[in-house]
């Protein structure tokens, strides 16, 4: 319209012709940019219909526990570099191409030092012999194979223990007895995970021999929590466990009595140099961008204390879900919906794989998210800061009609939690998306034996995967950029 303006003020009749033909033109235009707003306003109100669809169907069928149902079941507990994990990348690949995916195929990577878990046992030995429930920590190093045995030091915090000055600790075993708080978010998770990743490195500097951590646990159930630890470089690896709540509070108040407390320790591992591993994907491909990838999934490997129902099968299946019942409508939404389905989660190495054999095509991920806080209701939804537009106001819109009546708001700045996979294709400035879930009882029985389907809620495992697949249609559908953030 401004081009054909610029052209005003003619003399000659040819240009008086010539100024009608414009004049047409332009009414043309006019018509068919009203035209064309009405249809992006009915193919807006269209997709919103459609997600709104999508909840209420997801809503009323089982497809999301279905494939947590098989996973669990038929696999079990899989952690990276065990025969589980070849058992999990081959259950993925079937599930994924009968489900409908496009493309389905495993991507493999190397697992370097991958953990594998032997026998563990620990008793107390003075002032009485009591065996301790205790469990291991990933990438913990094994005690000599008759065990060791020491006079415990125990604190109450991991402040308490770094404040104790070189050599204090000499022969002993310490224990930290921290408790962890209960939160909505992952607050307390992050606070109390320090003790666990930390603490060993902590009471090695001062000459420790061994460390044992209260459970990173919300429940008082004796079953103790693993997790991974991170040795300092150049410290001493001392062998490091989680030991079960009650036994941590027994010890505590032996120790608060005054009275001697000895712990016998016998932790065995092994680890394999190189295991492979694989990132399972599958695809609905797009009708109009399929090279523009909207980014879900869950992490396929576990730890080996349970089935890990909630951490992650309840991702795998959510997103898996999701994406599924979007393959089945007639009509794909405009770009590619890539479900990935992560293969070292727990120990690493699937995130930084996947980022690194994508690098050529990082900036056709247009969103990446990851489903890794179980299966418990979702009830906010963060998505990268956008430029304030009108469609990005549109989409804020719908996403909030779509996902209002599951009891999740939606909140356009930048997600302060992620799924760890996702990590290494956010710092390579791929945008990413999160629903925050209620952790309240997420970390009771997080990393330990309790993570089974017995704890998994069948309607909030449906809210989640009802609400991923709202969120997703919605995404595939706008042609929205969350690059383009203007400050
Ligand atoms: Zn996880």
């Amino acid at each position: 319209v401004q081009r054909l303006k610029s052209h005003s003020g003619p003399s000659s009749a040819s240009e008086r012709g010539s100024n009608r033909d414009h004049r047409m033109l332009e009414a043309l235009l006019g018509v068919t940019l009203l035209l064309q707003s009405l249809c992006v306003a009915h193919a807006q109100a269209a997709t919103r219909e459609v997600a709104a669809q999508l909840r209420d169907e997801m809503l009323r069928g089982s497809r999301a526990w279905d494939i947590l149902d098989s996973l669990v079941t038929e696999i079990g507990a899989r952690p990276t570099g065990s025969p589980a994990m070849t058992r999990a990348k081959d259950w993925a690949i079937r599930k994924l191409t009968d489900l409908g995916f496009q493309n389905v195929h495993a991507e493999r990577f190397i697992k370097k030092d991958a953990w594998v878990r032997g026998s563990e046992s620990a008793s107390m030995t003075a002032p009485y012999g009591r065996t301790l429930s205790i469990v291991g920590l990933g990438n913990g190093v094994p005690t000599p194979a008759a065990g060791i045995e020491g006079d415990i030091v125990l604190f109450a915090t991991l402040e308490q223990l770094s404040r104790m000055p070189a050599e204090s600790l000499r022969g002993k075993i310490v224990v930290v007895d921290e408790p962890m708080v209960r939160t909505q978010n992952e607050e307390g998770y992050r606070s109390a995970v320090r003790v666990r990743v930390e603490g060993p490195s902590l009471a090695a500097t001062r000459g420790a021999v061994g460390f044992l951590t209260r459970s990173i646990s919300t429940s008082d159930s004796e079953l103790p929590h693993t997790g991974v630890t991170r040795y300092l470089d150049g410290v001493p690896k001392v062998p490091a466990a989680a030991i079960g709540v009650p036994d941590a509070q027994l010890l505590a108040r032996l120790v608060a009595r005054g009275t001697p407390v000895r712990v016998r320790l016998l932790l065995s591992s092994t680890v394999i140099a190189e295991a492979p591993a694989w990132n399972v994907v599958g695809e609905i491909r797009g009708r109009e961008a399929p090279d523009q990838v909207i980014l879900i999934g869950g992490h396929l490997d576990s730890w080996d204390l349970s089935e890990a129902a909630s951490d992650d099968g309840a991702g795998v299946a959510i997103t898996t879900a999701a994406a599924a019942l979007i393959a089945e409508l007639p009509r794909h939404p405009r770009r590619t919906i890539r479900v990935v389905l992560w293969g070292s989660e727990e120990t690493e190495g699937s995130g930084a794989a996947y980022a690194d054999a994508h690098r050529d095509e990082l900036r056709n991920l247009i969103i990446a998210a990851e489903s890794d806080f179980g299966a418990s209701r979702a009830y906010r939804l963060a998505l990268p800061e956008t430029s304030a537009s009108s469609a990005s106001e549109e989409l804020i819109k719908d996403l909030e009609a779509v996902l209002a009546p599951l009891k999740v708001f939606v909140r356009s700045e930048a997600a302060r939690s992620w799924g760890s996979d996702v990590e290494d294709l956010r710092k390579a400035g791929v945008p990413v998306a999160s629903f925050n879930q209620d952790q309240s009882h997420y970390f009771d029985v997080h990393h330990s034996a309790d993570d089974t389907l017995a704890w998994i809620d069948g309607a909030d495992l449906n809210q989640n995967a009802a609400a991923w697949a709202a969120l997703i249609y919605i995404l595939a559908e706008t042609s929205l950029d969350f690059r383009a953030v203007e400050h």
